[in-house]
């Protein structure tokens, strides 16, 4: 079984984001860039999967700029066998991202297309559920465990309750969350050997899918500056306090 990884390339997590003056969007000038961790897990999962013999071939994509070439040569030195490169500028929405995806998927033919349940940069949590429209697969979302039997795809998703196991047929689609997995550091070896790996680059016209953005960006500001705290004696003063901003009674 195919599995197809979309991996994008997001703002590191370690990296305070700083608003551009005009409030056009997030400086990314001079700033570390990453893989977004959600992918690492799915890029890990797809490995393990392969491992297991489940999956015979790892498939990683990325949309974006050039650059998104060195998270695509993470993913292949993590174990990811070839990549896919989809060149475009500019901010490419989730759902030209989506049907970018599914136009691969059309070539591809994968038994599972794992995704990140959201990118950390726009927080989106749209493309996993677009591309399941799009291909009318299956979807198990927010996933904390996989298992693959035949051609069934057990997923238990972290649900508000707790835990929710649904059944899909492949080809299905799945979108990882935190607990999934940890995903593993690429050996100095591997990355060497990720060099040699194939990485096609190709074009959204490639595609015939028009990537041009749907939505306007108004605004975009940094969070209120939190008030500084106050120290209190004891409980007597804090429930006193609490009681004059009329939180407790
Ligand atoms: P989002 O819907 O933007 O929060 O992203 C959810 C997931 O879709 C990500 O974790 C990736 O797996 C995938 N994805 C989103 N944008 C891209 C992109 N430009 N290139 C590759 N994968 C992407």
């Amino acid at each position: 079984m195919k599995v197809i990884v979309p991996v994008k390339r997001v703002l590191d997590y370690n990296v305070k984001p700083r608003v551009k003056a005009d409030g056009s969007g997030v400086d990314l000038a001079n700033v570390k860039m990453s893989m977004n961790p959600f992918d690492e897990i799915a890029v890990e999962e797809a490995i393990r999967l392969k491992e297991k013999g489940v999956a015979t071939e790892i498939v990683a994509v990325s949309i974006g700029e050039a650059k998104a070439q060195e998270t695509l040569r993470t993913a292949l030195a993590m174990g990811a066998d070839r990549a896919i490169l989809v060149t475009a500028e500019g901010p490419v929405e989730p759902l030209a991202v989506a049907k970018l995806l599914k136009a691969i998927c059309d070539e591809e033919a994968p038994g599972l297309v794992i995704l990140g349940k959201q990118a950390i940069d726009d927080d989106n949590n749209q493309t996993g559920q677009m591309l399941a429209a799009l291909t009318g697969w299956g979807q198990g979302t927010f996933a904390s465990k996989i298992e693959v039997d035949g051609d069934k795809v057990q997923v238990t998703r972290e649900v508000d309750g707790g835990l929710e196991t649904v059944s899909l047929s492949t080809p299905a689609i799945v979108t990882t969350d935190l607990r999934l997995n940890e995903p593993r550091y690429a050996s100095l070896p591997n990355i060497m050997k990720a060099k040699s790996k194939p990485l096609a680059q190709k074009t959204p016209a490639d595609y015939g899918v028009d990537t041009a953005p749907r939505l306007t960006i108004v605004s975009v500001a940094e969070p209120a500056k939190r008030q500084a705290g106050a120290k209190v004696a004891d409980v007597d003063e804090l429930v006193t306090k609490l009681k004059a901003m009329g939180v407790a009674k």
